[in-house]
């Protein structure tokens, strides 16, 4: 199992790509993640309860397809995409909808949110149509792509965006191919242990993404402080003899696995600010995305559930375990023995990116890697923040080489749009600046609000420009039919004035075939005989007309 020294010289990053880089700031941390990374994965097992939010990626929330009282299969498809930008959301266990209804979860804003709330049966039975694998390698990228799609299936790193999005909506073609293993922040060690007991599956799911990429390269990376991820990952390529996927190793330095400095360390190359990797020839995925696209393609199964890290001091038996999607996190403390005494806290990911949780309610998404408890002793509470002394501690340690004090200041003072022009959006919200801040400031909350402020500016105008645009829609339409009314009843009008003269030929015509009739009836001898100024002789030759028919047709009667 061991890497020979031959395969692993051979699958240092091609020749293309050189030498390895460095990014800005970043900080050396404590790994935290020895006792988990070094035990097995155990299962969460099926919850009483599953929670299953609507919105667990970026993007459109997923449209509700079950209504309570519905009983659902594990797979089951239970709310769709409602546009591209969009997953769907699968039942992750087999039982009854209870509720489609808010409730908390995983979110710095600690807001409700819609939910489809199952009560298992625990009989996890799955849905009677089991689709056969898909030999990838005779598959158009297109149908890897719906396939991926249709599994639910959005970035595992954290970003949750949609992976059927960042793989086929591109226009540029991809250059490299980069399987993002670097687990850089402190006590997370699910990849490591996902590497350590699927390499196999990880390295075909990988397969599977170069065959729909198509890049000249594919590297997968993974930082110095995991060997036994990285022997068992040789091990898997090893054995498929797929020797054009290289493996290199990155420097432990948080936060090198954020995508844009990891492209930084691998490439030299920077992503534009508010761009894309794709925009510059790269497409990233974590490697728990190429396991999900493993299983959607030969298991044919929907992402339903993930490896999750349950760590801290705060936590009894700290370890990796794979958990269904919608696991409330108390069921996965309860089943890591319970919280410890002294636990004070609750994070959902980790010490530098997560965000405190206020319940323990809140639902395992596809997006959640760690659940933190912990205790005064291991995360003590920082005290009270102080006025910014512009020391630019902060601005040091930034990766994404921004101004945190300024972005703080701007924040702080209301003043979005200046904090844009400082490039808000390409904080990666790492929490390095806050980390080294000698004040004590809580940046990095500043950042959040600031970030959502702007977005839920950015909804409303939205909303005020769709109901604007509907409303001159609206006055549009109605002149239109204003309008079309009128020229109709100029029309009618001069329809009628123009008939009057016809109208009068109408009549004469009219006047004229009755005349005619008369006429003829006068030489049939039908005319009633009282009609007008007969002359004696017309009188005579009508007398002699009648007595002849009388003759000719004894039955009938004259019209005396
Ligand atoms: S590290 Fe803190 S005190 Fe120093 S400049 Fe940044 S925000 Fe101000
Ligand atoms: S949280 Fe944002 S501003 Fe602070 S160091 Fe990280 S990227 Fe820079």
């Amino acid at each position: 199992m061991a890497d020979s020294g031959a395969s692993f010289k051979r699958r240092q990053q091609p020749a293309s790509f050189g030498r390895l880089h460095t990014f800005h700031g970043g900080l050396q941390l404590p790994g935290h993640c020895e006792v988990t990374a070094a035990l097995p994965v155990s299962s969460a097992g099926i919850p009483p309860i599953l929670v299953l939010p609507l919105q667990q990626h970026i993007g459109a929330p997923a449209e509700c397809r079950v209504r309570p009282g519905d009983h659902v299969c594990k797979g089951q498809t239970i709310a769709t995409a409602p546009g591209p930008i969009s997953v769907p959301v699968h039942a992750s266990s087999s039982g009854t909808v209870i509720a489609v209804e808010k409730r908390p979860v995983p979110h710095p804003s600690g807001l409700q949110a819609e939910c489809i709330v199952i009560e298992t049966d625990g009989r996890d039975s799955r849905q009677q149509a089991d689709h056969a694998a898909i030999d990838y390698r005779h598959t158009e990228p297109a149908g890897l792509c719906e396939l991926i799609q249709q599994a639910g299936i959005v970035g595992l790193g954290g970003a949750g965006f949609p992976t059927r999005v960042k793989l086929c909506n591109r226009s540029q073609r991809i250059e490299l191919l980069l399987i993002n293993a670097v687990e850089c922040e402190p006590y997370i060690s699910c990849d490591n242990r996902l590497l350590q007991e699927r390499a196999a599956e990880v390295v075909e799911g990988v397969r599977i993404l170069r065959h729909t990429v198509q890049p000249d390269v594919c590297i997968i990376a993974i930082e110095d402080h995991m060997p036994a991820a990285e022997q068992a990952l040789r091990a898997a390529l090893d054995a498929v003899n797929e020797p054009d996927i290289s493996v290199t190793r990155v420097p432990d330095i948080y936060p090198s696995g954020g995508e844009r400095q990891l492209i930084k360390i691998l490439t030299g190359r920077e992503v534009p600010s508010q761009g894309y990797p794709a925009d510059i020839g790269i497409i990233c995925q974590n490697v728990g995305t190429a396991a999900a696209v493993y299983d959607a393609v030969v298991r044919r199964q929907p992402l339903l559930s993930r490896i999750v890290t349950v760590t801290g001091d705060g936590v009894a038996q700290p370890q990796n375990m794979d958990v269904l999607l919608g696991t409330p996190v108390s069921h996965l403390i309860a089943t890591a023995g319970g919280y410890t005494e002294d636990v004070e806290r609750l994070l959902i990911g980790g010490p530098m990116m997560g965000y405190t949780a206020h319940t323990d309610s809140v639902p395992v998404i596809k997006t959640s890697n760690c659940v933190l408890a912990v205790t005064r002793e291991e995360m003590p509470a920082p005290p009270p923040a102080q006025p910014c002394i512009r020391c630019a501690k902060c601005t040091d340690v930034c990766p994404a080489e921004l101004l945190p004090q300024q972005l703080y200041w701007y924040a702080r003072s209301n003043n979005y749009d200046a904090a844009q022009d400082y490039e808000l959006f390409d904080c990666i919200e790492c929490g390095c600046c806050a980390y080294v801040c000698p004040s004590h400031i809580p940046l990095v909350q500043y950042y959040r609000h600031a970030k959502a402020e702007i977005w839920t500016q950015e909804i409303q105008k939205k909303v005020s420009d769709t109901a604007r645009s509907r409303h001159e829609a609206k006055q549009q339409r109605l002149a239109r039919i204003k309008q079309e009314r009128a020229e109709r009843m100029s029309r009618k009008k001069q329809a009628l004035s123009g008939d009057s003269g016809n109208k009068d030929a109408k009549q004469a015509a009219i006047q004229a075939a009755l005349d005619r009739v008369k006429h003829k009836q006068k030489l049939a001898g039908t005319v009633p005989k009282n009609i007008d100024n007969l002359t004696v002789e017309q009188q005579r030759l009508i007398d002699a007309a009648d007595r002849r028919r009388q003759q000719q047709h004894p039955g009938n009667k004259t019209t005396d």
